[in-house]
């Protein structure tokens, strides 16, 4: 009687001990990698100037392809802003487009006003700066020629932008800008503002192309404060850590 209640319950040992046994030496299953959804294209305008410097060694440390439009005419002001110009070229994860040589002189509507002008300064910029590439951002305009589509924020500018395309010139402009305050250089908008911006905008498909996002910043919001940069690691790595996004540079935009 007693050998008959003790086999059941001895099988029923048997049993659970496999069961805990085959969970014990399975190694958890690691889940599938996630594709990133989406590209991000990180450009900063108006370097080299006091504060490229720290972009150049932020991204260079965080491994971040960017892209930066500069000016010709600083590195004419100071050989130290030459010398951070040269940062960027040694830099394998920045890819270094033009910005025209002048600005404009920040007068854009006189500027722009003469095209053969604006082209002459683009050609100026290039041949000083030994630019590799034909990537335009134009000064003060957010305008756009891509080889199948382009987009224009202001009928001044049309005419030039059109003939630096005819001349085998790419512009870009942005979808999002990262704003800060011109006089000082603090920035307007925190690290959970832009991470809200991005994601919403690729969300709800306003970008210029569907699912690339072209974001600018300027190389002063790095010019005054030291946590400022700070807050671009912040906004990098949080945005690499949802694994919703792809880090590229400009010459792998989409052009239709
Ligand atoms: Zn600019």
């Amino acid at each position: 009687m007693k050998r008959i209640i003790f086999l059941p319950f001895l099988c029923c040992m048997v049993c659970i001990g496999c069961v805990y046994a085959g969970n014990a030496v399975t190694p958890p299953e690691t889940p599938p990698k996630k594709e990133p959804r989406y590209h991000l294209y990180l450009t900063f305008d108006d370097g080299p100037v006091e504060g490229s410097e720290d972009i150049s060694a932020a991204v260079q440390a965080g491994q971040i392809k960017i892209n930066v439009f500069v000016i010709g005419s600083h590195i004419k002001q100071s050989s130290r802003l030459k010398s951070y110009y040269q940062l960027y070229e040694l830099n394998p994860c920045i890819e270094i487009g033009n910005h025209s040589y002048s600005h404009a002189d920040e007068k854009y509507i006189r500027y722009y006003k003469q095209p053969d002008k604006v082209l002459k300064d683009i050609v100026k910029n290039e041949q000083v700066l030994g630019l590799k590439n034909k990537q335009v951002r134009l000064p003060g305009r957010n305008m756009w020629r891509l080889k199948s589509k382009s987009l224009n924020d202001n009928k001044s500018g049309v005419a030039a932008a059109d003939l630096l395309f005819k001349k085998g010139y790419t512009i870009f402009g942005w979808d999002l800008e990262w704003r800060h305050n011109e006089r000082n250089g603090l920035l307007l908008q925190t690290v959970d503002d832009m991470m809200y911006l991005i994601e919403k905008l690729l969300r709800e498909r306003k970008t210029f192309t569907e699912n690339h996002l072209v974001f600018l910043c300027h190389d002063e919001m790095f010019l005054k404060d030291w946590n400022d940069i700070e807050e671009l690691k912040e906004l990098i790595a949080r945005l690499r850590a949802t694994g919703l996004y792809e880090f590229n540079h400009l010459s792998e935009y989409p052009q239709n």
